[in-house]
């Protein structure tokens, strides 16, 4: 008997498989067919592209669907259009001798008109990108009713690219689903959210190591005075002469703001923002993709679902407030077993969300000096002189202008020629970082010791974490929370509105359903009382109050927001 005849797969579907040259399953098929045979059994499975997965939950799909119905009976969600049509094809492959069986790829870039042509003709398998089958279920496109198999491939780049929502929504709303099978190749905590908010006892088979963290991504932080963050942001991207990058901001604003400065200083960069249209967001990613810009700027909102190949840098010009959300954003570098590097640029106040970030990624950061403005210039000096070293000279027309060029330079010796050529190139480097400051955060010791300094070579994991209770900042209360429309960047507008004080003051701003806390500079704490409380915020009367202790701790985990709110409440009285 045939390997796969075994495993309880249809003759059509074996026929397809031997034909292909399938001789034997891999250990992922071997695992997963008999069980995702049985219909209704969830599953996880935690394998790489490589292990044969598609087979593994391809072949028993085709083996469930019902050819006499002409309705989406499986989705199959996937990352990106390339590995959307690189499944679709496979399926075509298997399902070759199924007669009545259709299966359609469904992902942004493409006509959505065409695309819901096709879907109209009654197909079984929807492959889909994530975007766009949310597109197609806003248009009413797509049945998922009568969807009896969902399959969600390579998770973790999913979540990766910032589309959890999208994935929970198309979970929560596939309400004939008899059962869902996730693959990843690893197990984030989101992943694992998934398995247990959406799957009954999944039968997990791992294929290779669990949770490892892409090995290939260099984390690296920088610690600057929070004035300096963006001179330390150039002063990064001029160090880093080859870097195509993508750089995140927490608002939008400050997205604009920061490509607008830079656009003015000569950098090829462009802003990827909410308040474009489609279409200019294609041509940003565009000229992006084909590097016709060097770096784009955007929020995490903004750049979901960004998937570009030989991306070298991520960089956090801020970090994000929810850590889980670096994993989004370093997860754009180091793809397809590249390496990359993520850098972060942070406040010595935010040390401690490394420490958490680190916890969380399972994975180390190192702490380098920022390059001082010598140490740009030696760079751009050098990676200059590789490029004209490099540059092709054979097909020109360089011979016929030699002669002339040999009259005009009779008397100039080479090194002067040299020289010239250097300063045309990067005299303005020189200029601009003649007096340069170092912006590196004057640390004190006692700080150096609990950062720790990965050019030291210790685990900094085991040192102490930085106080919380003690970082220079009052925590404040706000009686304002998600329900009032109340989140971080309106906060930021509210106080740019009523006070004449800017977001550098602030520290962690944990906003709740009900009610908000926040992390002011303790020399500018009274002045934010002053301005906001007793203000109206959408017609509610604002009451900000110092609120003890320092941020959330374990121990609070299961307080509500509003026994938070009742028991602060009379601390403001008392004041
Ligand atoms: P995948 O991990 O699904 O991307 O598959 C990797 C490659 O292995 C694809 O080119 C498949 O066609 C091939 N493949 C999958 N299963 C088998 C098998 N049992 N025997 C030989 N090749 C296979």
């Amino acid at each position: 008997m045939n390997a796969f005849e075994a495993l309880g797969l249809n003759e059509q579907l074996v026929q397809a498989v031997t034909e292909m040259g399938f001789e034997t399953p891999t250990p992922i098929q071997e695992k997963a067919i008999p069980v995702l045979l049985s219909g209704t059994t969830d599953f996880v499975g935690l394998a790489q592209t490589g292990t044969g997965k598609t087979a593994a939950f391809g072949l028993p799909l085709l083996h469930l669907i019902d050819t006499a119905q002409r309705h989406p009976q499986a989705l199959i969600i996937c990352p990106t259009r390339e590995l959307c049509l690189q499944i679709c094809n496979d399926l075509m492959n298997f399902k070759k001798h199924v007669k009545g069986l259709s299966v359609e790829p469904v992902y942004g870039g493409a006509s959505i008109v065409m695309q819901i042509r096709e879907l109209r003709k009654g197909v079984q398998i929807v492959v889909a990108t994530p975007g766009r089958l949310i597109d197609m279920i806003e248009r009413k496109a797509i049945d998922l009713q009568k969807v009896k198999y969902v399959v969600l491939d390579e998770a973790d780049e999913m979540l990766n690219m910032g589309f959890r929502d999208d994935i929970d929504f198309v979970l929560k709303n596939t309400i004939a689903k008899e059962s869902t099978w996730l693959f990843s190749a690893t197990m984030p905590a989101a992943v694992k959210a998934i398995s247990k908010n959406f799957m009954d006892n999944p039968i997990e088979v791992t294929m290779g190591k669990k949770n490892t963290a892409n090995v290939n991504i260099d984390h690296q932080y920088f610690i600057t005075p929070a004035h300096s963050r963006f001179d330390t942001l150039k002063r990064l991207v001029d160090f880093n002469p080859g870097m195509y990058g993508v750089i995140f901001t927490r608002t939008k604003a400050d997205a604009q703001d920061v490509a607008e400065r830079l656009v003015r200083e000569g950098y090829d960069i462009e802003a990827l923002h909410g308040d474009l249209t489609q279409q200019q967001r294609d041509k940003v990613m565009g000229r992006f993709r084909n590097k016709s810009i060097q770096l784009l700027i955007a929020t995490d909102v903004a750049a979901r679902g960004i998937d570009v190949e030989g991306i070298t840098h991520v960089i956090n010009y801020e970090l994000p407030d929810d850590i889980e959300v670096y994993t989004h954003r370093s997860g754009r570098t180091a793809r397809a077993g590249k390496t990359g590097i993520c850098i972060t640029i942070c406040h010595s106040r935010e040390s401690y969300k490394i420490r958490s970030i680190e916890k969380m990624i399972n994975a180390q950061f190192h702490r380098l000096d920022i390059p001082s403005g010598k140490d740009v210039c030696r760079k751009q000096f050098f990676h200059f002189m590789d490029k004209l070293m490099l540059a092709d000279i054979s097909n020109g027309e360089y011979e016929t202008y030699l002669p002339d060029l040999q009259t005009k330079f009779a008397d100039v010796s080479k090194d002067e020629v040299l020289k010239r050529v250097a300063a045309l190139e990067f005299s303005h480097f020189l200029k601009y970082y003649e007096n340069s400051d170092d912006l590196n955060a004057k640390t004190d010791s006692r700080e150096r010791r609990e950062f720790g300094n990965a050019r030291e070579g210790a685990d900094r994991r085991e040192r102490p974490t930085f106080s919380r209770g003690d970082n220079g900042y009052s925590r404040l209360f706000i009686n304002l929370g998600t329900k009032d429309g109340f989140y971080k960047a309106s906060f930021l507008q509210f106080i740019l509105d009523e006070s004449s004080l800017n977001k550098e003051v602030l520290g962690k701003i944990d906003i709740r359903e009900m009610n908000a806390w926040v992390e002011v500079d303790k020399n500018a704490a009274s002045k934010m009382i002053k301005s906001l409380d007793g203000k109206k915020y959408n017609g509610r009367l604002v009451r900000m109050n110092e609120a003890d202790g320092g941020f959330k701790r374990p121990s609070d985990e299961g307080r509500s927001d509003r026994t938070e709110a009742r028991r602060r409440i009379p601390m403001r009285e008392k004041r």
